[in-house]
């Protein structure tokens, strides 16, 4: 049940069945509303230091409600759509993406360390991944063809999903592209999995001549425990840049009080509250939903409570749109 995967020199450990979560937490199916069908859906994987940082007998934890398959993943709702971005339309090649100038955005594994319920790549097509590390090395001569490109982006999946070694390969390709300046890597691996901050993958960040920065995704400060803000620490000693992207999601963070400890949180350990990001219409994820109106209700009285640096701009992401949308002012 709980399967343990070697990558590099780490051991990693998941839960991916839900009942047994259930039973560590002491709740049972009924008070969660568990839905085996939205499994099928969807798959359920959570790292055990991850769970470690849910309270056990809390059907409401913020953290449980983020990654535990519900009934209502179910229903089918309106304006509710597999693909809300149209990413497959942004492809130019399978796994880049060019949305915006300058960056291109390499899909380079369909792994994750967590599956987030309200994801919206849940349904993505990754297709057959036999290929896929040929596909990458494909997708990096044409960036090297692109000398308007100066940033890339890895993104998946998650990109620290792939082992040290092929990471290093990937770094090494990049950094040999002189064009360009800077490598963005999206990931929550450090928050909820901090064990795969190894000294190997600090090394590979080390050697690399490009600036990097981490965009984390955090939605709640319960989320960094003690073993994510050592793994943090060392990122900053790496001189990588932290930002921080939330989701805005009803009945995990959805108030002014939590929004505010999160970015108290956020500052303390050097990470920048960037985006407050409405939640993207994905199929089975409508539950999670926060009105515009309430959006931005929070978000007003989050700036009144916070200086400006540590507030997160609330945008959303509209497809075919060039850049991320304030939900309103400019
Ligand atoms: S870690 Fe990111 S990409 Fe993976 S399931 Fe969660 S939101 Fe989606």
């Amino acid at each position: 049940m709980i399967p343990r995967k070697q990558t590099g020199n780490q051991t990693k450990t998941y839960i991916t069945d839900p009942l047994k979560l259930l039973k560590r937490l002491n709740l049972t199916p009924q008070q969660m509303f568990f839905s085996p069908e939205a499994v099928q859906e969807f798959r359920f994987k959570v790292p055990e230091a991850y769970v470690d940082n849910i309270q056990p007998g809390n059907p409401n934890d913020p953290l449980l409600l983020q990654i535990f398959p519900v009934q209502q993943e179910l229903k089918s709702v309106p304006g509710y759509v597999k693909d809300p971005l149209a990413e497959t339309d942004s492809l130019f090649q399978p796994g880049l993406l060019q949305k915006y100038d300058g960056r291109a955005l390499l899909l380079v594994t369909p792994g994750c360390a967590i599956n987030c319920r309200y994801c919206f790549r849940r349904h993505y097509p990754y297709g057959d991944n036999t290929h896929l590390w040929d596909q990458i090395k494909q997708n990096i001569q044409k960036i090297k063809l692109d000398s308007s490109i100066n940033e890339v982006i890895l993104s998946g999946g998650d990109p620290l999903s792939l082992s040290d070694i092929r990471l290093a390969e990937l770094f090494t390709m990049l950094d040999s592209i002189s064009h360009l300046k800077r490598l963005r890597i999206h990931s929550r691996f450090p928050v909820v999995e901090p064990k795969r901050i190894s000294n190997k993958f600090l090394n590979i960040l080390a050697k690399s001549r490009l600036q990097i920065i981490m965009v984390l995704h955090i939605n709640h400060a319960r989320e960094i425990g003690s073993d994510s803000q050592a793994s943090i620490e060392k990122l900053c000693h790496q001189q990588v840049i932290l930002l921080n992207q939330s989701v805005l999601l009803k009945g995990v963070n959805d108030n002014v009080e939590t929004l505010t400890q999160l970015s108290e949180t956020l500052i303390k350990h050097h990470i920048i509250p960037y985006y407050l990001h409405m939640l993207d219409r994905v199929q089975g994820s409508a539950h999670f939903e926060v009105s515009d109106n309430n959006a931005v209700k929070i978000h007003q009285q989050l700036r009144a409570a916070l200086p400006g640096y540590m507030l997160p701009r609330l945008v959303r992401e509209v497809a075919g749109e060039k850049s991320k949308l304030p939900v309103y002012g400019k």
